[in-house]
């Protein structure tokens, strides 16, 4: 039922019940990532949040415009919003490359890393570059309407104007006016600036900047936080139902985001404010700088330091799911591994789960009751913020009864065909569709799985040939090989059997 589902809003604080603009429709907004380096896994534990959110959401039936941006320009570095170099052009200075070269191949990067997460593409990604008409637009109207002013060819945002007339600055970031008001920084172009809160909105570029476009102040670039007003407001209107983004974009991103939007049209961007939480990594926050990092790639391989083997894409998108959005994450080698167990007992619930059937003839009233308790607890947990923890401890209570079934410990006519066709389904669209987890271990369809069964007999006998004639060197490199491609063989005097490390 779409009208029970509650989403925590950052602006008030609190959970409340959603509400769309438009009935059965929804517009999201989510931050995309800024395109001058590899994607980390914080982004991407972000991004698998909000494809999450976005899967949940299509489950209950909702139309939806789900708009991520790149950000391809505009990003200075340290996040500053004047002296400092954008981060893209820094990178394309360093690498002498054209700034799109940079912005192209990072952007590649990025969706060869959602694919291989298995995080569905949004509805439209806005690049911030294409889209500086729009924002030279916007900057007029901030301008037009007495929030914007121009000191030497930059646009300043007046938000000592805006908080005396709307009072809403740092309703998302919890940050006091009086505190912002009373800020100083010491900044080169500081002197440009009425007050310290106020931020650029439109740059005038230095002779070395490499990207720049003609405006009516001067030949410049856009401040970062533009381009996710001018966007939204584009794609999803001026006011439109979720924004996301991580949790560090509160401030000052998003809170210049709203008043860039009251400043332009006079109304809020977004309806609902979700925030996801950090990534951390063994309890401290995962940082390049100081080398308390571990990349997608050295993830799945396990060559790093932090980690004492690879783990699979959809492992770690389960370590991702198994705690909330809104929660902290810590990536520990520990942790990792018991979410790489938890993920294999779920898909062999779920294939143990496939082989049973039932006419119902000793139907247990407590077990079916059980089970629907679960099936519904889940939807009610999904409903409440999404709560994906929960929701997997559902499945997870389910995937006892299945096992007990599938190891005759339970007899399946326990189960009332109704309730087992119900168990069925869910388990189908929660693990696959809302979860967007994939089963690793088969090729995608019963003929690979038959094939890849034939072909390991075939090889395991080879082998076994190679041992019989004493030929080690020959059975130790197919076992070696094997093991490169993560299938593991265990040798007892019954013969050799095989697993697929997930
Ligand atoms: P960026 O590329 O820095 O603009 O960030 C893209 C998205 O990733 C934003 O929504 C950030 O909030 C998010 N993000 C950055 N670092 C982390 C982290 N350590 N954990 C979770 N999300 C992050
Ligand atoms: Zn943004």
């Amino acid at each position: 039922m779409q009208d029970q589902l509650k989403i925590f809003n950052t602006i008030s604080g609190k959970k409340e019940l959603f509400k769309p603009i438009n009935e059965g429709r929804i517009g999201m907004y989510v931050c995309g990532p800024t395109v001058y380096s590899d994607v980390h896994l914080g982004n991407c534990r972000t991004f698998v949040s909000f494809d999450f959110i976005y899967r949940y959401l299509l489950h209950k039936g909702y139309k939806i415009r789900y708009v991520r941006n790149i950000t391809d320009v505009g990003h200075l570095e340290g996040d500053s919003d004047t002296d400092a170099e954008d981060k893209i052009s820094k990178k394309a200075r360093l690498e002498q490359l054209e700034p799109m070269e940079i912005a192209q191949k990072y952007t590649i990067g990025f969706h060869k890393m959602m694919d291989i997460f298995n995080t569905l593409p949004p509805s439209i990604e806005p690049r911030a570059t294409g889209h500086i008409l729009e924002q030279i637009e916007m900057v007029k109207d901030i301008i037009d309407n007495g929030y914007g002013y121009v000191v030497n060819g930059s646009v300043y945002f007046d938000t000592v104007k805006f908080v005396k007339d709307k009072k809403v600055y740092g309703q998302l970031s919890g940050r006091k006016v009086e505190d912002l008001l009373s800020e100083t920084r010491d900044l080169k172009k500081q002197d440009e600036k009425r007050h310290p809160s106020d931020f650029a909105i439109w740059i005038k570029a230095d002779p070395s900047h490499l990207m720049r476009w003609n405006s009516p102040w001067s030949v410049g670039f856009p401040g970062w936080h533009l381009e996710c007003s001018a966007m939204s407001t584009k794609y999803l209107g001026k006011t439109f139902d979720i924004h996301g983004g991580g949790g560090d974009l509160k401030f000052p991103h998003h809170e210049n985001e709203v008043a860039q939007n009251y400043g332009a049209c006079n109304c809020a961007p977004a309806n609902y404010w979700m925030h996801g939480n950090m990534l951390l990594l063994n309890g401290k926050k995962m940082s390049k700088s100081d080398g308390n990092t571990v990349t997608p790639e050295q993830l799945f391989t396990g060559d790093s330091p932090h980690l004492t083997k690879g783990y699979s894409p959809m492992a770690v998108r389960f370590f991702m799911l198994q705690s909330h959005y809104r929660s902290t994450l810590d990536l520990t080698d520990d942790a990792l591994k018991a979410a790489e167990k938890g993920f294999r007992r779920l898909m062999e619930g779920y294939k143990n789960l496939q082989e049973i059937s039932t006419s119902g003839s000793k139907a247990d009233a407590a077990l079916n009751e059980k089970i629907e308790k679960n099936i519904n607890g889940l939807y009610e947990n999904l409903d409440d913020d999404f709560n994906s923890p929960r929701a997997l401890a559902n499945l997870f209570e389910m995937v006892t009864v299945i096992n007990a079934i599938a190891n005759d410990r339970t007899d399946a006519e326990n189960l009332r065909p109704e309730v087992l066709e119900k168990m069925k389904e869910t388990f189908e669209s929660v693990i696959f569709e809302v979860f967007g987890l994939t089963d690793e271990t088969a090729g995608g369809d019963g003929q690979s799985d038959d094939l890849a069964d034939g072909l390991m007999e075939l090889i395991l006998d080879l082998r076994q040939r190679a041992r019989e004639e004493k030929n080690w060197g020959m059975a130790d490199t197919i076992r070696d090989t094997l093991k490169e491609l993560g299938v593991e063989v265990k040798d007892s005097k019954d013969g050799s059997t095989w697993t697929v490390n997930t």
